[in-house]
């Protein structure tokens, strides 16, 4: 009898000294609530991260990916604990320092010519993207993203869409037209943006206009579009620039 009752006394303390606080991120115990309370882990760090809309935009891009790969969309947990988590939120700061057009249709080309997220932020990615959205989207579906453009800048600066071109410099035209949006397709049908480009531009920018928007070679893919052309027009005329 005694024997046990002496034997019982480390088995309490070790009750008492046995882990009362577990971190719900990493698992890791603490016995005293102050060490607890300071503790900071990478998985708490990253979940906290997770909640900011930028990680929101990181896992959505990431659902999108292993969708359009015809996987199940992980969830926000899996995605936390991802090899490709950082990769992924690296890839929203890459969008937003670009401005990347469409980044949905940017995962799906990568996932079309089988470019892991890994190299997404590189320059040849990126090119590769922009010289497929030259190709590959239709002379409609670059007149109406450089429309949308154009009706969020009005609206923004609470002016008739007939006025946007007098909230818009030449360094704002260039930056959309190297990001895709906007568009020769529209551009070269608008009298506003002519006028513009003759009268609000240095020969520096002038230049890049042109370069961006090689009206010679324009000539004869406007040819070959000659319905697009004539819809686009009307289209120009109603918006008034
Ligand atoms: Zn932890």
């Amino acid at each position: 009898m005694l024997g046990i009752q002496s034997n019982m006394t480390p088995v309490r303390r070790a009750t008492v000294d046995s882990p009362h606080f577990k971190c719900r991120y990493c698992g890791k115990q603490f016995v005293r609530e102050h060490h607890y309370l300071a503790h900071k882990c990478k998985e708490m760090q990253r979940d906290e991260e997770l909640r900011t809309p930028h990680g929101q935009t990181a896992l959505h891009y990431y659902q999108l990916w292993m969708r359009t790969m015809k996987r199940n969309p992980p969830s926000a947990s899996a995605f936390l604990t991802s090899r490709y988590y950082r990769t992924f939120m690296n890839f929203v700061e890459f969008s937003k320092n670009v401005d990347l057009p469409k980044p949905e249709k940017f995962i799906w080309l990568m996932v079309h010519k089988d470019l892991p997220p890994t190299i997404w932020t590189t320059d040849d990615a990126y090119t590769a993207y922009l010289e497929f959205l030259d190709r590959k989207t239709s002379p409609m579906d670059q007149a109406s993203l450089s429309i949308e453009t154009l009706i969020a800048i009005a609206d923004k600066h609470e002016i008739p869409l007939s006025e946007v071109f007098t909230v818009l410099t030449a360094q704002d035209i260039i930056h959309m037209l190297r990001t895709r949006r906007l568009s020769a397709w529209l551009l070269l049908f608008s009298k506003k943006f002519k006028h513009l480009f003759a009268n609000d531009t240095n020969i520096d920018q002038r230049l890049i206009i042109e370069n961006l928007i090689r009206p010679e070679y324009w000539g004869d893919k406007m040819d070959e579009h000659a319905e697009d052309v004539k819809t686009i027009k009307m289209l120009v005329a109603e918006m008034g620039i």
